[in-house]
């Protein structure tokens, strides 16, 4: 009972203190600019970030906050206790893309490594990665130097191989939510050229896709490609497959419903008078519903089964969903609670509400545990090169372009205030608040 009063006190004392001043972000600010720079020059692949969560770790460690390393393979965990309270996380990915870099920066990657095929690969900060790193540092040290505003414990996590989607599920089952204390709710945020620098967006309810990547290996039998009469050709059956597949979205699912289906390779074959006695293909496919998820699945299946029958093949394609993840799901009243300290620390102009988009994320994995998730974008383009490029109708360079480079000092400086306003007024939020949040997850 005490507690909850002093709870009311600081709530209503604090309520001014919760928006960081810029004062605040600019003390931390050249410390939080060296690291992204020091990333961005030597970024590393998916569960391959061991310098990149050492120097995150170091960091964390340095301005106060008891950390451990390796949780789920590269996983980086920081933990700042301060009293009673709820208990909120914060997460930031590590990992960066085999992309060659054409930014020209003065700090660009010239990083080339082997991949887990054993290819020599360019790597990239491609997806802004680094910016997030440096953002939490930043945040990391504003929640460090002002505890008297908040109260409960706040836990940071660096995460390893987002973009191979599994580093999420990697920390959950390494002990995330049972070797350190379960939080309350989970945050993150993602940069993006679609927003000018300075801004973010809100997305209240469905964020993203759910996203599934299928493996089709259809089996014929081999032969000389002068005698096809001895053989059952997989290219040829492969080729009808492919075609069918495109009716799945344009005939079996209702028109409007938001559904990709996309073969992204074919492999047979080794040389022009050889059939080969088996093709293999790679399909994602993107869904917003669970029942049209399951549909198009079942789809895939029932036709890649079907076009090897009708071409007699010796036996049934294999068709394995081998990875894949849920949407991320913003619970649509945290997101509108977390638009008041947004728009009170950035102004009003400056927080949007956005679509949701199409490609996806394994910040399901955490939410997927039951835990409340806020998922934001922040705005990466530099104002008036967005502007001109709705002007012109060329779109800047998404995440994952060669070309992609954030306009760091306006969207460094706002992913540090942003983060600091939503932790601050979640912290001040009983963990009582934040459960019936969770009552309500995702339909
Ligand atoms: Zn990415
Ligand atoms: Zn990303």
């Amino acid at each position: 009972m005490i507690h909850r009063l002093c709870g009311f006190l600081l709530l209503t004392t604090f309520t001014v203190a919760q928006n960081p001043s810029l004062k605040e972000v600019d003390k931390v600010y050249s410390q939080a600019h060296a690291l992204y720079v020091d990333l961005h020059e030597h970024p590393e692949l998916s569960a391959h970030e061991t310098q990149t969560a050492a120097k995150l770790a170091a960091k964390l460690r340095s301005v106060g906050y008891e950390v451990t390393e390796h949780v789920g393979g590269t996983g980086v965990v920081a933990l700042l206790k301060n009293g009673a309270g709820p208990t909120i996380m914060l997460r930031t990915e590590l990992d960066a893309l085999p992309v060659e870099e054409q930014t020209g920066l003065p700090y660009a990657s010239k990083v080339h490594t082997q991949d887990d095929a054993g290819r020599d690969v360019p790597v990239m900060h491609a997806c802004g990665h680094d910016l997030h790193m440096a953002a939490l540092l930043g945040t990391a040290e504003i929640m460090a130097a002002s505890k008297n505003g908040w109260h409960g414990t706040l836990i940071l996590i660096g995460q390893p191989a987002e973009e191979a989607i599994h580093g999420a599920d990697g920390m959950i089952r390494d002990g995330l939510f049972t070797r350190f204390p379960k939080p309350d709710a989970i945050v993150a945020l993602h940069v993006s050229n679609a927003f000018p620098a300075g801004m973010v967006a809100i997305t209240p309810g469905v964020y993203n896709t759910n996203s599934d990547s299928v493996r089709i290996t259809i089996y014929g039998k081999g032969g000389h490609g002068a005698m096809p009469q001895t053989t059952v050709d997989p290219i040829v059956i492969a080729a009808r497959t492919i075609l069918s597949l495109q009716t799945i979205v344009s005939r079996e699912i209702k028109p409007g419903e938001m559904a990709v289906v996309t073969v992204g390779y074919i492999r047979a074959g080794t040389k022009n008078n050889i059939i080969p006695d088996r093709a293999e293909m790679g399909l994602t496919v993107r869904t917003f519903r669970t029942d049209v998820r399951k549909q198009i699945l079942a789809a895939i299946t029932r036709i890649a089964d079907s076009e090897a029958s009708a071409a007699g093949a010796p036996r049934e394609p294999s068709v394995e969903r081998y990875e894949g993840t849920d949407l991320v799901y913003n619970n649509p009243e945290l997101a509108e609670r977390m638009r008041v300290p947004l728009e009170a620390a950035l102004g009003k102009n400056n927080v949007v509400t956005a679509e949701p988009i199409t490609p996806s994320e394994d910040f399901s994995y955490y939410v997927g545990q039951g835990i409340p998730g806020f998922y934001f974008s922040l705005g990466g383009a530099d104002p008036q090169a967005l502007a001109e490029a709705k002007a012109n109708g060329k779109p800047l360079p998404s995440n994952h372009s060669p070309f992609f480079a954030p306009d760091v000092d306006p969207a460094l400086h706002t992913g540090i205030e942003a983060e600091v306003a939503v932790l601050r007024s979640l912290l001040n939020t009983s963990s009582e608040e934040l459960h019936k949040f969770a009552a309500t997850l995702q339909p």
